[in-house]
């Protein structure tokens, strides 16, 4: 059991009176009654229906991820805290705030991810990846847990489809990872941007942070409470800080771009002369540190293109990314550079209904199977697992023995051919084929309605039920 003094833990079982639902987008029922077991505040269900945006997205990512030479990862849902202590950064606001952390039977802190990059870099280093030809490309398609304030796009578990390369230094790679993220957003049809930096490294970057630091020293009454504590412990994240007071002073700041060491810019250089040479429309950020510590060189993030009159939509990343060249040195000791992003599928799944984007439509069946009587209804298992083997869909609903009814549901599927299957038909070996357009019904062979069916509809692939 978690132990009584654990904070978050308190919080997080707080009674539901504390803590009304207010996700109006999400059609939550305001303060319902406290006995109702219901979700928990800033978590979804993605029910039957909801499910078909969701499937595109990940065919699509998995597709794109595959074609460029990315295989797939899977990591726990649940590490050890010190993993995100230490490369997310103690003084940021998802290691500082939002992080489901309890400590285990085994007396162990543990906290559900909230973000996979760290995870991966870790499982790169305990699998002895480094041994493997460099870089090891993997994507990712899973849950984080962030305890935040639950809105729209904002949720306390929510998806990230992320790309990782890691083990080289080069440029290309941080092209690539740019690359590929634009064409997953633009492939799907929506209108996005990409804001592009660099933070530097260790050798350039503590200069630039003294010169932040005596800048916002000058200000400091005018600054947030957090970030007069950030100025102290973490003085980049000052940038990253959304208050208005805070963003005001942020348009006066120094800019890292103008201490950069020489490799830090040339690489920079040429990553924007790649986004130039592959089309990438981007806007360069100067400002831009992203809310993660592990950072170096690289940095970017995805915003929708939003008509002006909704300037918040710009606020909200879809994705982001950059270059960690000291991850992995952070985690385990050994260094490896690399460079990822991670994009939010809830925020996409929202931001393609702002834009009116679909999902290509799915068809049903063309097929429906309805069935008379008992023997009926076991003949009929056993056809529908012959139309299975060719692959071909059939909508059925064996759960009702009305014929009326199934046909009613046949109907709404927009089916082709209704096959009627009753006991005269099992005991004949044949079964009543009615062609639903042209109204023509006609007696077909029990062993031969599978080639028959095959023969009328000319593609015969197998369809979603
Ligand atoms: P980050 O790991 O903070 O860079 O986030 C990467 C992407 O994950 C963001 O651009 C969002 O699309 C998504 N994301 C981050 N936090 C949340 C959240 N609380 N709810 C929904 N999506 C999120």
């Amino acid at each position: 059991m978690p132990k009584k003094g654990n904070k978050r833990w308190q919080q997080s079982r707080q009674p539901m009176s504390q803590e009304p639902h207010d996700i109006a987008d999400d059609g939550e029922k305001k303060n319902r009654s406290k006995k109702d077991i219901q979700l928990l505040r800033g978590f979804k269900d993605i029910l039957p229906a909801d499910q078909g945006p969701v499937q595109y997205l990940q065919t699509k990512a998995t597709e794109l991820a595959k074609f460029y030479g990315f295989g797939k990862i899977d990591t726990p849902l649940l590490e050890m805290t010190s993993l995100f202590r230490r490369s997310v950064g103690d003084v940021t606001d998802i290691v500082e705030k939002e992080m489901y952390t309890f400590t285990d039977a085994g007396g162990d802190s543990v906290s559900l991810r909230p973000e996979i990059t760290a995870s991966v870099v870790r499982a790169y280093n305990e699998h002895g990846m480094l041994n493997l030809p460099q870089p090891v490309k993997v994507f990712y398609w899973g849950s984080c847990f962030r305890y935040d304030r639950p809105q729209t796009g904002r949720y306390r578990q929510f998806n990230q489809f992320g790309l990782e390369t890691i083990g080289e230094m080069n440029p290309a790679v941080d092209a690539e990872i740019i690359l590929l993220s634009y064409l997953f957003l633009k492939e799907i049809g929506l209108k996005v941007e990409m804001q592009v930096n660099s933070i530097g490294c260790p050798n350039c970057r503590p200069e630039y942070k003294k010169n932040l630091i005596a800048y916002y020293r000058r200000k400091k009454r005018n600054l947030c409470g957090d970030c007069q504590r950030r100025l102290l412990k973490n003085p980049l994240r000052l940038l990253d800080c959304k208050e208005e007071g805070c963003q005001e002073l942020k348009s006066e700041a120094p800019q890292i771009v103008d201490w950069l060491c020489e490799e830090c810019k040339n690489h920079f250089m040429r990553v924007l002369e790649y986004l130039d040479a592959l089309s990438i429309p981007y806007n360069l950020n100067s400002f831009l540190v992203r809310g993660l510590d592990y950072y170096t060189k690289t940095v970017f993030e995805i915003l929708p293109v939003a008509p002006d009159d909704q300037p918040e939509r710009r606020q909200s990343a879809l994705g982001g990314g950059g270059r960690y060249d000291g991850l992995s040195a952070v985690i385990s000791g050994k260094e490896a550079p690399g460079c990822g992003v991670s994009i939010g599928i809830e925020r996409l799944v929202i931001e393609m209904r702002k834009q009116s984007v679909e999902p290509p439509a799915k068809k049903g069946p063309q097929v429906f199977l309805a069935q008379i009587g008992e023997q009926a209804k076991q003949r009929g298992f056993q056809l529908l697992e012959e139309f299975r083997k060719e692959k071909m869909a059939v909508g059925q609903m064996f759960a009702k023995d009305s014929l009326k009814s199934q046909l009613e549901l046949a109907d709404k599927m927009g089916v082709k051919y209704v096959l009627i299957l009753g006991q005269k038909e099992v005991l004949e070996g044949t079964i009543l084929m009615r062609d639903m357009e042209g109204g023509v019904q006609e007696n077909v062979d029990l062993d031969r309605v599978v080639t028959e069916i095959k023969k009328k509809l000319k593609d015969g692939k197998i369809r979603s039920v």
